[in-house]
């Protein structure tokens, strides 16, 4: 078999896109537009490259947009009205809020008053509770979605596959962890606290990294042949940005792995416009 083999996201954004716009094409033909609304609290520079990178692929698709900046001193009660308004919007299918949230804002309560139909990026505990259920009606968040599809596009088979998941976090950690589950694979969950974390991970057919530190994953943490979904986006000492995983090191024994920039991330907002499509539709009874 062959090794070291870097799977880009692009092309798996590619074919989401395309498919996404021929959808939005069909729906045009009866007259109605998909539309998206950021909620975004002050200008926080990484708010504002997700919000660049959305707003380009919504406009690609052919989805609306409407960006909802809120003062970086709101309150909860007004930031509750704001998510409300938008809930209430006919012509709003999808909405994105920002997070964190500033401290002085509530998530534990904010959370809930987001309308779970149009709650595109998993914000609200009912679209957490659809993937442990396995009901494919809910939004799972889009950056664990865009691991799921980065391995079926490569024709990964993910069925009884030993799948190690490096982290636990609410964004990535947990919820790829059940939709692997959902895909029938076998999934072990590690974290800060696991013991001989690289006995445990060189079992992995699959590992798929979202620990958040630079470089961290080495070749002793690789089963020979292995297939690496490297979630992390860091900053090296060098300050170039970089995965969890050590590219360079274990790239002569993965068979398979994707770039950091240029693999997991760069499919997120295609899942993100997928997500807007799929309400859309939903809300219109199609
Ligand atoms: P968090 O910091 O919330 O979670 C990190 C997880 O990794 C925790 O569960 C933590 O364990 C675990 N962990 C930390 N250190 C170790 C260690 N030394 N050994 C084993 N486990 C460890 O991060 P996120 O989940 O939010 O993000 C993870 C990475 O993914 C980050 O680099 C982030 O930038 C990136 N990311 C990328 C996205 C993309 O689109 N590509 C989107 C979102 C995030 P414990 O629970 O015990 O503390």
């Amino acid at each position: 078999t062959t090794k070291g083999q870097i799977i880009k996201g692009k092309p798996v954004a590619d074919k989401i896109s395309e498919n996404l716009i021929k959808e939005v094409n069909d729906l045009s033909k009866e007259g109605i537009t998909p539309k998206l609304a950021i909620v975004r609290v002050g200008a926080r520079p990484d708010d504002l490259a997700y919000e660049r990178g959305a707003l380009k692929r919504c406009q690609t698709i052919g989805i609306e947009t409407e960006v909802i900046e809120l003062e970086e001193n709101i309150t909860q009660e007004e930031y509750i009205k704001a998510v409300h308004k938008l809930n209430e919007d006919e012509k709003v299918n999808g909405i994105l809020t920002f997070r964190p949230l500033p401290k002085h804002l509530n998530e534990d309560i904010i959370k809930y008053e987001i309308d779970p139909n149009k709650d595109i990026d998993c914000f609200n505990p009912i679209n957490i509770s659809k993937i442990l259920e396995n009901d494919k009606s809910g939004y799972p968040p889009c950056t664990p979605t865009a691991v799921v599809e980065i391995l079926k596009y490569y024709d990964v088979d993910l069925s009884g596959a030993n799948i190690v998941v490096l982290g636990r976090s609410m964004v990535v950690g947990k919820p790829v962890s059940m939709l692997l589950l959902n895909e029938n694979a076998t999934v072990t969950i590690c974290h800060s606290r696991t013991k001989n974390l690289p006995e445990i991970t060189s079992n992995a057919d699959i590992l798929v990294a979202a620990v958040g530190k630079a470089n961290m994953v080495k070749e002793e943490y690789i089963k020979d042949g292995a297939i690496v979904i490297d979630v992390g986006i860091n900053v090296d000492d060098q300050g170039n940005l970089c995965g969890d995983v050590d590219t360079n090191n274990v790239l002569d024994k993965v068979s398979m792995i994707t770039p950091v920039p240029g693999g997991v991330g760069s499919v997120t907002t295609s899942i993100l416009a997928s997500h807007i499509v799929k309400a859309c539709k939903l809300q219109n009874n199609k």
